[in-house]
Formats: C-alpha cells, sequence, structure tokens
C-alpha cells in the first residue's frame, strides 16, 4: 500500500504484510509511522492526507481551547495505541485554510480521514473510553 513519510512526505510502497510501525522511508529512513501526534498544517495537509492510503485521525484545537488541552495527553497516549492508523493534530490558528475547507465550527473536532474520504467526524472533547469506542464504532481497532 501507498504510506506517505511523515517526515519527507515521499510516497513509498510498503508490501502489505509489513506493518506501518515496523517500516521506514526509503528516502529519508525515518519511520513511517510516529507513535506520537504528526503536526499538520496548510502546507503539508494536502501533500500527506489524501495521498497516504493510511486512515488519519485528525484533532483539529487551538491554543486558547481548554477542551482541546485538556483532551491532548489521552490523544498522545493513544496515538502510541493505535499502530495501523496515524493519528495527527492541526492547530486551526495555523492553518485558516484547513479550517475553512472542512468547516471546523467548533473545536476540537475530529476528523478520521481515509484519503480524501472522510470516515467519521464528532466535536467536542472526549475521554480515552470516548475516544476508543468511537474508533471502534468507525472500524478501527487498536
Ligand atoms: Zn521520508
Amino acid at each position: 500500500m501507498i504510506v506517505v513519510c511523515p517526515n519527507c512526505l515521499k510516497k513509498n510502497n510498503l508490501p502489505t504484510d509489513v506493518p506501518i510501525s515496523q517500516a521506514q522511508c526509503g528516502q529519508c529512513d525515518k519511520d513511517l509511522w510516529s507513535s506520537t501526534p504528526i503536526h499538520l498544517n496548510d502546507d503539508n495537509f494536502m501533500l500527506f492526507v489524501p495521498n497516504t492510503e493510511v486512515p488519519v485521525f485528525v484533532d483539529f484545537w487551538a491554543e486558547w481551547c481548554g477542551p482541546c488541552k485538556a483532551m491532548a495527553p489521552t490523544f498522545e497516549r493513544l496515538a502510541a495505541q493505535y499502530k495501523t492508523i496515524q493519528f495527527a493534530k492541526v492547530n486551526t490558528e495555523e492553518a485558516p485554510r484547513l479550517s475553512q475547507f472542512f468547516q471546523i465550527r467548533s473545536i476540537p473536532s475530529l476528523i478520521l480521514f481515509k484519503q480524501t474520504t472522510q470516515l467519521g467526524r464528532v466535536a467536542g472533547a472526549m475521554n480515552a473510553q470516548q475516544l476508543q469506542s468511537w474508533l471502534q464504532q468507525h472500524g478501527v481497532q487498536a
């Protein structure tokens, strides 16, 4: 499957029997999966999410948003546990075009992407259990 490197944004063609969490980029040698959320913005989002066949779970947040900050440690912890998808964060203040494009009206907003498809979308902070059951409802297992 096609996996875009979160470091150099080069496309890698990964054999389906190789877990993304154990693969390195052919271009830059860095890991193709990050156990911590990667940071996407107006410049790199469209090069990464639509081109990689790995589902990407994105937290749209802002510095001034209390519930966003409260949820951040939980989101980080779960990012390391879900090794078949990539967790990512978008700072809405640094990504005005993306926020407008995806019509982010309240934050935190969470969107599970599979390339250009939104597999699911939810607004409002969630605890670990709620996040896990939401992901399960959308076909993602830890
Ligand atoms: Zn790379």
